[in-house]
Parts: C-alpha cells; sequence; structure tokens
C-alpha cells in the first residue's frame, strides 16, 4: 500500500503575510468566535505580540519552550482554555507562533481539546479520535518541518514519541520570512541548529531504502536552499530556510529520517538535549552511513563559526548509556530506511553503544 499522504491545504508565503492573520481568521470565527493563540514565551512585550489580531473574548498563552514540550503540559493548557471557554464551549480555533516547540504544542492542543482523557495516550501512530480544533502554524524558527508535519512530538511518562495522526496537521500555515528576521545574528547557535536538523532531514531521505521520486524531489531541493543559507549567506536566506524547513518537512513525510534520529532520540531522552542540537551532536559521527553529509555538515558548522559540544556521554552511568541504546534500537523504521530490513545485522547494540561512547 502507498501512503495516502494529508498535506496542509492552505499555505501563505511571504514577508508581512502575519498581518493577513485577521482576515484568515474571520471567517473561522463562527461558533464561541474564541480563537487561542500559542505564543512563544520569548515574544512576550516584543513587537511580534502587540501586532496578534486579538478580538475581544480572545485568549493568548505565553508558553515557554525552555524544556521541549510535554505531555503534562499539554494537558494543563488544555484544561486551561476549557475553563477559559467555559462549559460546553471551545475555541474555533487555536494559532501556534514559535518553533517547533511551540508548532508542536498547538497541535497537540487542538487535539486534546476534542479527545478526551490526557495527551500521553495518544502517543503512538494514528490513537487520535476526533478531527482537531481549527489550527494555524507561524514558525518564528525554520527547519524542524513540524508546519508541515502530521505529528506533534511529546516527552510523556514513558516515552519521547509524537501524536501521529492526519488530524495533527495543520489547516493552515502562515510562512512569513520576515518572523526569522534577526535569528541567525542574535542566536546563531540555534539558528543552526534547527537549520541543521532540517539538513539532515534531507540526508537521511535522500540516503534512505524508503526514498521515492516524491521524497527526493522535495529533499534535494531543500537541500539546495541549505546550501544556499548556510554555505553561502544568501541575501535571501530568511526565505530560502522557511521554504527548505517545508521542503524538508515534505521529503520525510512521505519517506522516512535515519540513524542520526534513532540515535539522537535516545541521547536527548538521556541527556535532556533539545533535538536540533542532538542531531548535530551525532551526525558528527555517522561519515559511515552518510559521507558526503557529513563532510558538508562539517563545512557548514566552520563557515558559520559553530563548535559541536563534544565529550557528553563519558560520566555516564551503565544504566544511563543502556537506556540510550534502548530507546535508539527502537526506533526500527528509522533503522530500516538507513540499513534495510536486515538492520539489526549491521547494527548491534555494541555497535550502537561505541557510537555513544564517542560522543
Ligand atoms: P524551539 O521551538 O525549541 O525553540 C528554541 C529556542 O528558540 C527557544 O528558546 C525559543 O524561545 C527560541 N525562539 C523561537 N523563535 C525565535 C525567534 N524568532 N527569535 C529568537 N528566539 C526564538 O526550537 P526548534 O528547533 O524550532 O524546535 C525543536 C522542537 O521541535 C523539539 O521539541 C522537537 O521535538 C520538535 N520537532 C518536531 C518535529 C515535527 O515534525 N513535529 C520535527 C522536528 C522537531
Ligand atoms: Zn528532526
Amino acid at each position: 500500500m502507498y501512503r495516502n499522504l494529508k498535506v496542509v491545504p492552505r499555505v501563505v508565503f511571504g514577508r508581512g503575510s502575519f498581518d493577513q492573520l485577521d482576515a484568515i481568521l474571520e471567517p473561522q470565527r463562527k461558533g464561541s468566535g474564541i480563537m487561542v493563540f500559542i505564543l512563544d514565551d520569548f515574544f512576550t512585550g516584543k513587537a511580534l505580540d502587540k501586532r496578534l489580531p486579538l478580538r475581544d473574548g480572545d485568549l493568548v498563552l505565553r508558553v515557554n519552550v525552555d524544556h521541549e514540550p510535554k505531555t503534562t503540559g499539554i494537558d494543563a493548557l488544555t484544561q486551561q482554555v476549557r475553563d477559559f471557554c467555559g462549559e460546553g464551549r471551545l475555541p474555533d480555533g487555536v494559532i501556534g507562533i514559535g518553533g517547533g516547540s511551540i508548532l508542536d504544542t498547538a497541535k497537540a492542543v487542538s487535539l486534546m481539546l476534542t479527545n478526551p482523557g490526557p495527551s500521553h495516550e495518544y502517543q503512538g501512530w494514528d490513537l487520535i479520535k476526533f478531527p482537531a480544533i481549527y489550527h494555524v502554524g507561524i514558525p518564528t524558527l525554520a527547519g524542524t518541518g513540524a508546519e508541515v508535519s502530521r505529528t506533534a512530538v511529546l516527552t510523556g511518562p514513558v516515552r519521547k514519541l509524537g501524536l501521529n495522526s492526519d488530524h495533527t496537521v495543520y489547516d493552515q500555515v502562515v510562512l512569513d520570512p520576515d518572523l526569522l528576521e534577526g535569528v541567525r545574528e542574535t542566536i546563531p547557535e540555534q539558528w543552526f541548529w534547527t537549520g541543521m536538523d532540517c539538513y539532515i532531514h534531507n540526508v537521511e531521505a535522500l540516503c534512505g531504502t524508503f526514498v521515492n521520486e516524491y521524497a527526493r524531489a522535495f529533499g534535494e531541493q531543500s537541500q539546495v536552499l541549505c546550501r544556499e543559507v548556510f554555505l553561502d549567506h544568501h541575501a535571501e536566506s530568511d526565505e530560502k530556510l522557511m521554504m527548505a524547513s517545508y521542503f524538508g518537512g515534505m521529503s520525510i513525510a512521505y519517506s522516512q529520517v535515519g540513524a542520526c534520529h534513532a540515535l539522537s532520540y535516545g541521547l536527548s531522552y538521556v541527556l535532556g538535549l533539545h533535538h536540533g542540537i542532538a542531531n548535530s551532536i551525532v551526525f558528527d559521527y555517522l561519515e559511515d552511513f552518510y559521507p558526503e553529509g557529513v563532510k558538508e555538515f562539517r563545512a557548514m558548522a566552520e563557515k558559520n563559526h559553530i563548535q559541536i559540544p563534544r565529550n557528553l556521554t563519558s560520566g555516564l552511568t551503565e544504566a544511563q548509556m543502556e537506556k540510550m541504546v534502548e530507546v535508539s534500537m527502537g526506533m526500527i523504521p528509522l533503522w530500516e530506511n538507513c540499513l534495510g530490513k536486515d538492520w539489526q545485522q549491521k547494527m548491534s547494540r555494541d555497535r550502537m553503544r561505541r557510537f555513544f561512547e564517542r560522543m
């Protein structure tokens, strides 16, 4: 069976397009009229905060993302929205404005408002029963592809796993490159880590056994854009990175990520590292799998004066090392994509452990 891919049905792209948001939301205000804006609290009091197209009765949730989203946090936010709306009422829309963490938070809240019980019960594939509240994603960092993906990645009591479903996909995205302004200058490392998430998505999709022309078309173009951004510092880098992220997300949506993401999930689970930086740490050791990609990645790091953190696992306990291996071993489709159906013959627990010991 071929995948019947659900994609984002409506996209606005362009500088200043954020100001169209009020007009986009207007026709959706047909029930309670309430819109819930979930804003990265980095923007509290900043210009973007003041540009939210608020109407009477709307709710703004300013959410901190120092830690990546957790199921408990999602449940608390969902309850806050319910309490605000009152018995028997729901908002007409949930709008997420921020990086991947906020994009996933807004997706998850929009799902949990219509699906009963705690969010950790929906970590997995196609467990969501009812369509979400209308939801809009507006990225302010580019790279994760969360704006187009069918998952909202959450850390739960037992595992870090997404709410993967067709209902998770945004109804609308607004891609305004103006919102990336200053990211490279003010948080150059974060800009790089999140951008490399995209670059790595492409390498893993393009080198994977699951690749097909659909995934390749998006992945190759995304790589072209990544090179223009991270090697050439093109004048229109914000536009290019925003589209690279979108295309990278489209590429893995119809293929899969690979060894880097599999190992990076283990590393972040134990060390609490964020997704982008964990991927960069791991990728630097994967020349056996992705020789060309790793070479180019290193050139990008050098060009942007980025030091990849090292020596992170030497002080870990035996139990922590084993947990890392266990989490990574569990990423079966990712290993299959990278190494083929007989991946276990090529990636033993020992070999995996040795990768982690070097990091
Ligand atoms: P992030 O959302 O975690 O944000 C990183 C930091 O950048 C935060 O401190 C944030 O406040 C700040 N920030 C955001 N926008 C900014 C701006 N314009 N200017 C200055 N600071 C800004 O980072 P991310 O790398 O975009 O997202 C990582 C998250 O995305 C992880 O939780 C990961 O699990 C998730 N993810 C999801 C998918 C998916 O398909 N759903 C894919 C990959 C990663
Ligand atoms: Zn990723």
